[in-house]
């Protein structure tokens, strides 16, 4: 067993899973990537760029270090691995980084619309206010920059403008979880919108109390991330 084999097995799974339920937007086409960050915390796995995900197998992922040195992998990383390093180097808490083109998410990131807090499910999963990244050209450092400067609200999900959205978490499948209740809470969103009646939320006490108990498990997780880190990864 290599060093990474879990997490390339575990990437291969679920971004075989996203593509068949139409998450990156095409069959064919090769958007979308999917990236775990490796225990020792200062490496992550992420899929190849320009391939296909029907034809991917796990020795087709890219082992990369934080200086964006390739490990493991002969293909090219995703074009935008510099904007996973960045949520790993900024959210000691994520080890898990899904980048999709889901459909309901995608419309709510093409009219510029912020996803409230309807479901108290996805509030403690997710957050509280699921925001809109502003646009950049896909792979550019001001990708980079306009995701970092959203990080600080510890929100597991982010629409990204005029492109797609953004899901992580403490593991992969939270962060694939993420991802599939992002499009559960926008598919009801953008058809309750469509009705034309109000939208109701999470009433502001208990949307208060969810918020509280939320942040303090994201900066319980990234304590003990921490500390597994400066014990080594174990
Ligand atoms: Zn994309």
């Amino acid at each position: 067993m290599g060093t990474y084999d879990e997490c390339k097995a575990g990437i291969l799974q679920c971004s075989s899973w996203l593509c068949r339920q139409g998450y990156f937007g095409t069959l064919q086409g090769t958007g979308g990537n999917v990236s775990v960050r490796a225990a020792s915390g200062n490496v992550f796995v992420i899929t190849p760029s320009g391939r296909r995900y029907e034809t991917m197998t796990p020795d087709d992922m890219c082992v990369m270090d934080f200086d964006m040195k390739q490990i493991e992998g002969s293909l090219a990383p995703s074009v935008e691995a510099a904007l996973h390093l960045r949520i790993y180097q900024s959210r000691p808490d994520v080890n898990a980084v899904v980048h999709t083109h889901q459909t309901c998410a995608s419309v709510l990131a093409v009219t510029n619309t912020a996803l409230p807090a309807m479901f108290d499910e996805v509030m403690v999963s997710i957050g509280e206010l699921i925001e809109v990244i502003p646009y950049a050209l896909s792979g550019s450092p001001e990708l980079v920059d306009n995701v970092a400067s959203k990080l600080g609200n510890l929100c597991n999900c982010y629409l990204m403008q005029n492109h797609g959205a953004l899901s992580m978490g403490e593991s992969l499948d939270k962060a694939w979880l993420n991802a599939e209740l992002l499009e559960k809470a926008a598919r009801i969103y953008c058809i309750a919108l469509a009705t034309g009646n109000g939208v109701t939320t999470i009433p502001a006490p208990i949307l208060n109390d969810l918020v509280a108990l939320r942040r303090e498990m994201v900066r319980g997780a990234a304590r003990a991330n921490e500390a597994r880190w400066e014990s080594g990864g174990r």
